[in-house]
């Protein structure tokens, strides 16, 4: 397989640095009977040490050469190869209990990690290598410059923890930003949660469309409707000065006006 041209379509860059191999596989530290499942394994970097830890492994691949690579590689009674697009898996069929992993294709990393969001319940943790520059968007509080629509949306379902970082040559091709490992857990059924999640996901979209303004202008729709006192937030803030409980607050106080509107 060394032929294999990597697909700049599929976002491929191959890992080939054993240190980081070594460093990634113990900080997901797989025990043999973990419902562990793959997203792209690619030329099998990850799978190969993964393979040897678990009892069973399933991966997702969308490349069909890869795909075969994989198949005459891996015996079928323990490697599960899903040959389809992620963003088209239903999670659902595969239970609860899930341990999700992978070294992602960097184009769809906002798609999949909210594709991936609908199945939290069923999940107990991720980890993924993603640009850095995302991991520390997803990572992000309050006042930091990078702090955004996913740093609220991601932080009101996972606890986020940035790992290491990973240089550009560790992979063939290097691609040319660096890149990090995240691992991500999904917050208990006793988090903050908003009252309605369609409005909340609209909310916090809203507040950061234009996110050098302040909120009384961003939001000036629903202005009527909001009581900035009770809900923690100045009408003078801008939505990165917002945390996330008063998100939660501002998006249950709207919630009468927008779940009916939208109905
Ligand atoms: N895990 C390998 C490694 O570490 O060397 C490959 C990582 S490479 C960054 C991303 C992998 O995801 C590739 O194998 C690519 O073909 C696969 N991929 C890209 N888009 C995908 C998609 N939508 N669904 C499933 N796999 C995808």
């Amino acid at each position: 397989m060394q032929q294999h041209q990597a697909r700049k379509r599929f976002g491929q860059n191959f890992l080939h640095d054993e240190g980081v191999i070594h460093q990634i596989v113990r900080a997901i530290d797989p025990q043999s009977a973990d419902k562990l499942i793959e997203i792209g394994p690619g030329m099998s970097a990850l799978t190969q040490p993964l393979f040897q830890a678990v009892d069973q492994l399933t991966v997702v691949e969308i490349d069909r050469d890869l795909v075969q690579f994989l198949q005459k590689k891996y015996a079928a009674e323990k490697l599960t190869i899903i040959s389809a697009d992620v963003l088209t898996v239903d999670f659902a069929q595969f239970g609860d209990g899930l341990r999700i992993v992978g070294n992602l294709p960097y184009n769809i990393s906002s798609p999949l990690l909210f594709h991936l969001m609908q199945y939290a319940d069923q999940i107990v943790d991720q980890h993924f290598m993603l640009q850095k520059e995302v991991i520390d968007r997803m990572a992000a509080k309050p006042g930091d410059p990078l702090y955004g629509r996913l740093s609220v949306m991601l932080q009101s379902r996972y606890r986020i923890i940035k790992l290491f970082d990973v240089a550009p040559e560790s992979f063939t091709p290097a691609p040319k930003v660096i890149s990090a490992v995240v691992r991500m857990r999904p917050l208990k059924a006793d988090r903050p949660q908003a009252k309605d999640a369609a409005v909340f996901e609209k909310v916090v979209a809203q507040a950061f469309s234009q996110r050098r303004k302040m909120l009384r202008g961003v939001l000036a729709q629903w202005a009527d409707h909001i009581d900035w006192d009770a809900v923690g937030i100045a009408p003078t803030d801008r939505a990165d000065a917002v945390g996330l409980s008063q998100f939660i607050a501002l998006s249950d106080m709207l919630t009468p006006l927008l779940a009916k509107t939208e109905k």
